[in-house]
């Protein structure tokens, strides 16, 4: 009886020091009073429901508790949002009631959902996520898979159009949801079938990689159901009957899922209007007769997905690298932007990161830094026309803050913004241009299995940097079964997943030729993690060796841990640091080239005792700087376009104004040593 009460004891007290406080606090106090709080208060609930997910947990949470209060029930749910087992925890000090609805996070799901023992669990949907915290989204499944298999009471409720979650489904016990969505363009978070490693192809793809799906080699596909999801200007309709339309904030893949689980039970779920916001997402308030709302972004997937439901006249983003917004936000530059984006302003830890994203935005987005989200958000409120709309989109640890700042919006913002350069960057075309005309080409390798963390925005560092300078470059793609490209210049590949190294291997190595006799004759190459690996002698996938290209003097194997992280490196190629983050299993050897770097903070490297980062081998960049590093380290991308200009002829490239660059470099410097 302990337990409940102090827990109880200690949230009041809270709620009175600290107006909207205490989420965790009362629960930590009840788990150290009775380490089985959780399992002994979860029991005396009639019907539990959990709910996990990368995306959409509270919103399913939120529409779920709603259709059961409507039909009479007594619901206990986390509605702040507290999802590790201390807010669970301090949710359920809140009883007593009939049903238990929690959200619970991915990699808490193990140890929580068999505490809660749920009689149902819905997965909304595996997107990347937080690929610090689990390397790869694959992880993430796997956490669900093996909990699951320990749950045998439990019904699941899966999003059928996800692979990754279908592919969860135990005979027997799951059902599924689905949506028929519009077509939207955001990359694809799985290389593969999630079932046997297979080809999926999809009739209808929605976005990333849900839609309509069938792997050639097994033949999974989407199960059947009997939650059917369809959207027309009436609103949503399911199983006959039609709700109102969805608030812009609110994503179909959340109401499906509320409205087939509250079927699931056994109601019939009613409802006159979706809520108007679910925990700060969906806020809306006027402020200076601008319309302004609020949106929680966190992966590719919620910003591509945020930004094409609304069409603002000025944007703000607010972009922290916390530990619960992922430290790693190399993702930004895989999230689909607009071209009309209007004025923008950014806020948070990471605002120079992304004022760099939007430097290589094409065309060009108006954006500036500002020290303070209130600075940001009058900024951006000041740039859209009165009776306007402004979207303010938010990182998880800026939600509370922004919420607050749309409730009381500051009277003045005075504080001064980092602007891009007005004409950036203001350099004329280099005046003698010598050498050949031709565009520079560069072959981007598998793009769809390479490119999991974020390495894409090199590509486009290389084609702008050199159009700034009045020279063209043509991006070649070079995907799976393509023949090798004519008149290459420089070759690029990012990293990927253990599973999608294996899969490409035996395509690439059809080009090994190509690429060896490129790299003989001067052609610029950089390849990231999983594609430093591939260019090396061998690399592990599952404990077993593969072959490499054999291109770099370099051997992968495998470590005891994963090397994830803030990494520095010193490196004489650039006369200073190189900045950016590593996220990799593999641990490499040199024994040839040079290194890169000398590693100042991080692994590199890991497996060459003198702290090496990559490997510099006649033109060839090899590195485990993952993301865009080329937007952190300009300097780096001018040495590759440097060889790129050596090789066709042309005269040494014109300076360019990196000066926000600097900042950002240092700013991650400070970061990185205070963490
Ligand atoms: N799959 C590889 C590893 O874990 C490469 C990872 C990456 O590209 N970041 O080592």
């Amino acid at each position: 009886m302990l337990a409940p009460v102090m827990g109880r004891v200690t949230r009041s007290v809270l709620r009175r020091v600290r107006p909207g406080g205490g989420t965790t606090l009362p629960g930590w106090v009840a788990v150290k009073l009775d380490p089985k709080f959780v399992e002994r208060t979860a029991a005396r609930f009639a019907l539990r429901v959990v709910i996990t997910g990368t995306n959409g947990k509270t919103s399913t949470m939120t529409l779920l508790r709603h259709l059961l209060e409507r039909d009479g029930c007594v619901v206990v749910a986390n509605e702040e949002g507290a999802n590790l087992h201390q807010g669970v925890a301090a949710a359920l000090l809140e009883g007593p009631g009939d049903a238990l609805v929690m959200e619970v996070d991915e990699a808490a799901f193990p140890r929580l959902a068999p505490a809660l023992a749920p009689h149902l669990v819905i997965v909304t949907g595996l997107f990347r996520d937080q690929l610090d915290r689990f390397g790869e989204v694959r992880t993430t499944r796997g956490h669900l898979e093996r909990a699951i298999a320990s749950l045998p009471e439990a019904r699941l409720l899966l999003n059928g159009d996800d692979p990754l979650v279908a592919s969860l489904a135990v005979e027997g016990r799951s059902l599924a949801f689905r949506a028929a969505l519009p077509p939207m363009d955001v990359p694809s978070d799985i290389p593969a079938c999630p079932v046997c490693g297979g080809d999926l192809v999809y009739d209808e793809r929605y976005y990333a990689h849900l839609g309509r799906y069938r792997c050639e080699a097994c033949g999974f596909t989407n199960p059947a159901t009997p939650y059917e999801a369809t959207f027309g200007v009436d609103g949503l309709t399911m199983d006959g009957r039609t709700y109102p339309p969805l608030p812009p904030y609110l994503h179909p893949y959340s109401a499906t899922a509320a409205l087939a689980a509250a079927r699931a039970l056994g109601v019939e779920p009613a409802l006159e209007a979706w809520p108007n916001a679910v925990g700060g997402r969906g806020e809306v308030r006027t402020i200076l007769e601008r319309r302004v709302s609020l949106a929680l972004v966190k992966n590719p997937a919620s910003m591509s997905w945020n930004l094409a439901q609304e069409r603002a006249d000025a944007h703000a983003f607010f972009i922290n690298d916390g530990a619960a917004d992922g430290v790693d936000v190399s993702w930004l530059w895989d999230a689909r932007y607009p071209p009309l984006l209007g004025r923008v302003a950014v806020g948070g830890t990471r605002a120079l990161e992304f004022l760099i994203r939007m430097r290589y935005l094409e065309p060009r987005a108006e954006a500036t830094a500002f020290p303070t989200l209130q600075g940001a958000l009058m900024h951006a409120v000041r740039g859209a026309p009165a009776g306007g709309s402004v979207l303010v989109l938010s990182t998880y640890t800026n939600l509370k803050q922004a919420y607050q700042l749309l409730d009381r919006p500051p009277a003045e913002a005075s504080s001064a913004g980092t602007a891009l350069p007005a004409q950036s960057p203001a350099v004329p075309p280099s005046r003698g241009r010598g050498g050949n005309g031709r565009p520079a080409r560069i072959a981007w390798l598998y793009p769809d299995q390479m490119g999991t963390y974020g390495d894409g925005g090199n590509l486009e560092v290389l084609r702008r940097r050199l159009a700034w300078r009045g020279r063209a470059a043509e991006v070649v793609r070079v995907d799976v079964g393509d023949t090798w490209p004519r008149d290459v210049d420089a070759v690029v590949m990012g990293g990927g997943e253990d599973l999608a190294q294996g899969l490409i291997m035996s395509d690439l190595r059809r080009h090994a030729g190509e690429i060896g006799a490129l790299l003989d004759d001067g052609a610029a190459a950089l390849v990231v993690c999983g594609g430093y690996q591939l260019l090396g002698e061998s690399f592990e996938v599952d404990g077993r060796p593969v072959e490499g290209l054999g291109l770099l003097p370099v051997t992968t194997g495998r470590g005891t841990s994963r090397l994830v992280g803030r990494m520095l490196v010193e490196s004489p190629f650039v006369d200073g640091l190189l900045v950016g983050f590593e996220n990799h299993g593999g641990h490499t050897r040199l024994h040839g080239g040079t290194a890169l770097g000398r590693v100042v903070q991080g692994h590199g490297n890991a497996l060459e005792g003198a702290a090496g980062e990559g490997v510099v081998h006649a033109h060839a960049i090899g590195t485990y700087l993952h993301g865009p590093v080329l937007a952190r380290n300009p300097w780096l991308a001018d040495l590759v376009l440097g060889w790129i200009a050596e090789r066709l002829g042309w005269e040494a490239l014109d300076p360019l104004d990196d000066a926000i660059e600097r900042q950002a470099l240092e700013r991650f410097v400070t970061a990185s040593r205070t963490r």
